[in-house]
């Protein structure tokens, strides 16, 4: 969980984020994480009394630390969609927890904080339609069950069929590519799915999860992508939206490696990317 501190500390150092542009969120507040999640379910994640099981399930141990950080995350998404309204583009430095169902917890995500502030900003009436386009090399499932039977929410996952989590679940939009695709492919199947994305869901927000777990040398991501086509994805992304004039709010997601310096750098490229449009 380093790399969170560390990404902002080499943002800073860049001058990418200065006082003027950086804000803090406050926690998640229990209403609003009851717009997706069961009660039940936060309130005993809430009280350290998951069940063993449903525990493991999350992959992190539990402690009073734990809790807080994953009610300041979402807050931080729900804070990134709002400035993201207000300002064209906003860009999270953690975010991304799209394994969390509303019931329960999976792949080291607690709350589904894409799910949350989708929900939070509609409620708000800061947009009527939200599109979470999610490039995380793992399905966004918790995500798109989260928002099955939300029209005003649309999801679209582009992701590594060959991975986690090996029971899928169904995306209004999927696309599933094999492992070992590289930047080519990649890029030309993002490319295609942004824009059937921004065909079919009409959004006038766009949630990005620009997870760095696609990258080859990821230690759980089964795509093959160069740091190049990493920095080529985010600005075509970015780019695209931009274009389009549809206010886009980004989250960090997924990235794995021993290396915490090497990853900060990594996810760093999504705010190099966008600091530079
Ligand atoms: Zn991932």
């Amino acid at each position: 969980m380093q790399k969170f501190q560390r990404l902002y500390e080499v943002l800073r150092e860049e001058g990418i984020a200065t006082e003027e542009n950086t804000w803090t969120p406050e926690a998640a507040d229990p209403e609003m994480v009851a717009r997706v999640h069961h009660v039940a379910y936060v309130d005993n994640f809430v009280r350290g009394v998951l069940d063993p099981r449903a525990q493991r399930r999350i992959g992190l141990p539990w402690s009073p630390g734990l809790v807080r950080r994953t009610f300041r995350a979402v807050g931080g998404t729900v804070l990134t969609a709002r400035l993201a309204v207000e300002h064209g583009l906003a860009v999270n430095t953690a975010g991304g927890t799209h394994h969390a169902h509303p019931a329960f917890g999976s792949g080291f995500c607690i709350l589904n904080d894409l799910a949350v502030a989708a929900r939070s900003v509609i409620r708000e009436g800061l947009a009527r339609s939200v599109l979470v386009f999610d490039l995380d090399v793992h399905q966004g499932d918790g995500t798109a069950a989260a928002c099955a039977d939300d029209p005003s929410v649309f999801t679209a996952s582009v992701h590594c069929g060959d991975n986690f989590p090996f029971r899928k679940q169904r995306s209004d939009l999927d696309v599933v590519l094999p492992a070992g695709t590289g930047d080519r492919a990649y890029l030309e199947a993002v490319s295609t799915a942004l824009d059937q994305a921004l065909e079919r869901g009409r959004p006038d927000l766009v949630l990005y999860d620009a997870g760095v777990d696609v990258y080859a040398g990821d230690r759980l991501g089964r795509l093959n992508l160069s740091l190049a086509g990493i920095v080529e994805r985010d600005t075509l992304v970015l780019k695209r939206l931009r274009a389009t004039g549809i206010p886009t709010a980004a989250v960090i997601g997924g990235g794995y490696d021993a290396d915490i310096d090497a990853l900060a750098d990594r996810h760093a490229i999504l705010h190099r990317v966008a600091s530079n449009l």
